[in-house]
């Protein structure tokens, strides 16, 4: 099973991503991950992409493409692999079907979770952390027993700087902006899987397995 896993921040990608890598058994694979290990044993590709991030620079698209393809040709990829943050764009987008036409290899879905902007905003907006044990809250969707206090361990809750209307929105939009032409493009190739995810978390997931289609 080949997979590629879009969702805007907030559309509770992550638990899916676990779920799906733990059910199919295959590789969780993230651009975030794979600069983090090849930056710290000093790879050639993990040197150059340190270059850029140094710099304040974008790492470019083919060196990502390149750290991301030399991960897939891994030994433990052979049978799947998901891929999560990755492509960003269409750039990316075709460089790896270069890649993977090579190898002779396809993709099988791409899982494309979509939630309505204002949902996602609400979402963030109402987030409440706990500063001692990290644990999460939503005034409205998960509300602690005490008004401002950490159900877990008592501690103080907070709001992060960032997760205020107006950044939240800003940090959809450029999400949005960029994958619309990826989903376009995937789509061309008929392979995208559109799962509504304004459901609860076990219906998402068994949406996006009955769109993966079989358990091999
Ligand atoms: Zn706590």
């Amino acid at each position: 099973m080949r997979i590629i896993l879009l969702g805007p921040p907030g559309a509770g990608k992550g638990t899916q991503a676990a779920g799906i890598v733990e059910k199919y058994n295959i590789p969780h694979i993230s651009t975030g991950d794979i600069f983090r290990k090849n930056i710290k044993e000093g790879t050639e590709l993990g040197n150059k992409a340190k270059e850029y991030m140094d710099q304040g620079l974008l790492v470019p698209d083919e060196l990502t493409v390149g750290l991301v393809t030399d991960r897939i040709s891994q030994d433990d990829c052979k049978n799947g692999f998901m891929l999560d943050g990755f492509p960003r764009n269409v750039t990316q987008a075709r460089h790896l079907d270069e890649f993977l036409n090579e190898a002779k290899i396809n993709l099988d879905k791409v899982i494309n979770i979509e939630v309505d902007k204002e949902i996602l905003v609400s979402r963030a907006v109402g987030r409440r952390i706990c500063k001692s044990c990290g644990a999460t809250y939503h005034v409205e969707f998960n509300p602690p027993k005490k008004e401002d206090a950490c159900d877990v361990c008592q501690g103080e809750l907070y709001q992060r700087a960032d997760d205020n209307e107006e950044t939240v929105s800003r940090r959809i939009q450029v999400y949005l902006d960029e994958t619309k032409p990826l989903v376009d493009y995937y789509s061309k190739q008929g392979i995208i899987a559109d799962i509504n995810g304004q459901q609860s978390i076990d219906k998402v997931f068994s949406d996006i397995v009955v769109a993966l289609g079989s358990d091999k």
